[in-house]
């Protein structure tokens, strides 16, 4: 980036929410029925029908906004936004436009090791979702409003970001919070998440905002920084020639790594929102806020500090364990059944997350369930297995689903801790390998890594490396 500019970046995000049904009817939000099943009369805006408020809505957004330091205002409304769109059968969406639920939050982002920097938070609101238009027919387009009336929070940030990477340290946060409050799947790939970004460009030093543009339909965080990336280059690039940045909205196309302009006429919405006579002011009392504030669960921050002091974790460490509520209670679980934190940690950082990372899994559905895992990290311990054998037979846990004592039992692996066992074995190989035997004794110690490898070849890795070395230089020295 040309470094005479800076970036002025704001986010909006929804947050599609948790919930078994929908916002304003009973239909479920279950994923994946088959499409025009979920719905009901209120749902496909037929009319005469009358939404009623889901409560669950209401505490699950509050409790957001108490997350991210909210005034959660005591009285909010309910708003329709006028537009036509094939997928939203009633002609408006149910949002909140003056008077939201929340407003003048924050929250901090760490850009580097002890750099915190707090980004604004403008409002959260709730609204509901549309339908969906599914265009892979090549003679028309199907509808399915199954998704019509999911409930969804809208969180609008400052304007507060300076370069894509504060935009996706931002969204890594916001993702964080709401899976551990357990609201939202924060699963950007399949919609659950989704972020909008709006981008300007100015001198450094101006204080007057420049034309900004708004970015849509970036797909992942890696695209949200991509795309703000590409955004910001254009737009100096344009000013740089002397042109002038149009006021428009744009779609990032993952495929090409660019912007393109949507439609023109699709931006000039005139959404003439106003109240919706169906619904009844929505009241936080003292009363329900401290009702909701109980389920505030331990959030990340603070049990990033509890993994540093309760077990002894580097905070390297301890930053990836608690970046997911789900991880981190995959790694305490492992917990029940071993102590040693540390070689638990290693393992989830390690042999865990990269078999997740690479097959594009969640830890949920990771096929080695964290009691196994506790299983196998206590056979070491214990000196049941080595560590060498443990690295062996996690790819048989994670392909088959057996349990680690299973399968060393199945294939014999038992560490030999008997030492006249090992005894022969280191014997078989002194005989037959006289040349470094002399070596050694000639002061080449590298070479007793040689021989010990050696003996534990011979035991097809069942040797317990340590009585190995032991025996080993005791008879060596003799
Ligand atoms: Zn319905």
């Amino acid at each position: 980036m040309n470094s005479r500019y800076e970036a002025v970046i704001g986010l909006e995000v929804h947050a599609q929410l948790l919930t078994d049904t929908k916002i304003f009817c009973g239909c479920s939000t279950k994923f994946g029925n088959p499409p025009n099943t979920n719905v009901c009369p209120v749902c496909l805006g037929h009319p005469g029908v009358l939404p009623v408020m889901n409560k669950k809505v209401v505490e699950f957004t509050v409790l957001m906004g108490m997350v991210v330091n909210c005034k959660i205002n005591e009285k909010s409304i309910f708003a329709r936004k006028n537009y036509f769109y094939p997928d939203l059968p009633k002609g408006y969406q149910i949002s909140q436009y003056e008077e939201p639920i929340c407003e003048h939050g924050k929250v901090e982002i760490e850009l580097k090791e002890g750099i915190i920097k707090e980004i604004g938070i403008t409002r959260i609101h709730m609204e509901e979702d549309a339908g969906k238009s599914i265009h892979d027919h090549s003679d028309a387009t199907l509808i399915d409003l199954n998704r019509c009336g999911t409930p969804l929070i809208e969180i609008v940030s400052e304007p507060d970001l300076r370069s894509p990477e504060e935009a996706y340290l931002y969204l890594t946060k916001l993702k964080q919070i709401v899976t551990y409050l357990d609201i939202c799947d924060g699963n950007m790939e399949q919609g659950s998440l989704r972020c909008d970004a709006n981008v300007s460009v100015r001198l450094k030093g101006e204080s007057k905002l420049g034309t900004k543009t708004e970015v849509k339909n970036m797909n992942s965080f890696r695209n949200v920084e991509r795309a703000i990336a590409f955004e910001i280059e254009r737009q100096i690039e344009l000013l740089e020639d002397g042109k002038q940045i149009v006021q428009q909205t744009l779609l990032w196309d993952a495929d090409t790594n660019k912007v393109l302009p949507m439609r023109s006429k699709e931006e000039a919405h005139d959404y003439r929102y106003f109240p919706d006579p169906d619904l009844v002011t929505i009241v936080v009392n003292d009363e329900w806020k401290s009702s909701i504030s109980k389920q505030l669960p331990e959030l990340p921050d603070i049990r990033r500090e509890r993994f540093i002091n309760q077990y002894k974790l580097p905070a390297y460490d301890a930053n990836i364990l608690t970046s997911s509520r789900q991880l981190a209670n995959y790694y305490e679980q492992i917990l029940t059944v071993t102590n040693d934190y540390k070689s638990a940690s290693n393992w989830v950082m390690t042999e865990v997350l990269k078999f997740i990372n690479d097959s594009k899994i969640s830890i949920e559905d990771f096929p080695v369930k964290p009691d196994s895992l506790g299983k196998l990290i206590k056979m070491i311990e214990e000196n049941i297995i080595s560590g060498k054998i443990a690295k062996e037979i996690f790819p048989e846990m994670i392909s088959t689903g057996k349990m680690p004592e299973q399968i060393v039992a199945e294939k014999n692996l038992v560490q030999i801790s008997d030492t006249s066992e090992i005894e022969s074995a280191v014997e078989k190989i002194i005989n037959a390998n006289p040349d470094d035997v002399q070596k050694f004794l000639a002061g080449k110690e590298k070479v007793l890594g040689f021989l010990v490898g050696q003996v534990m070849k011979e035991t097809r890795g069942k040797a317990n490396p340590k009585i190995v070395n032991d025996i080993l230089l005791n008879k060596l020295k003799r």
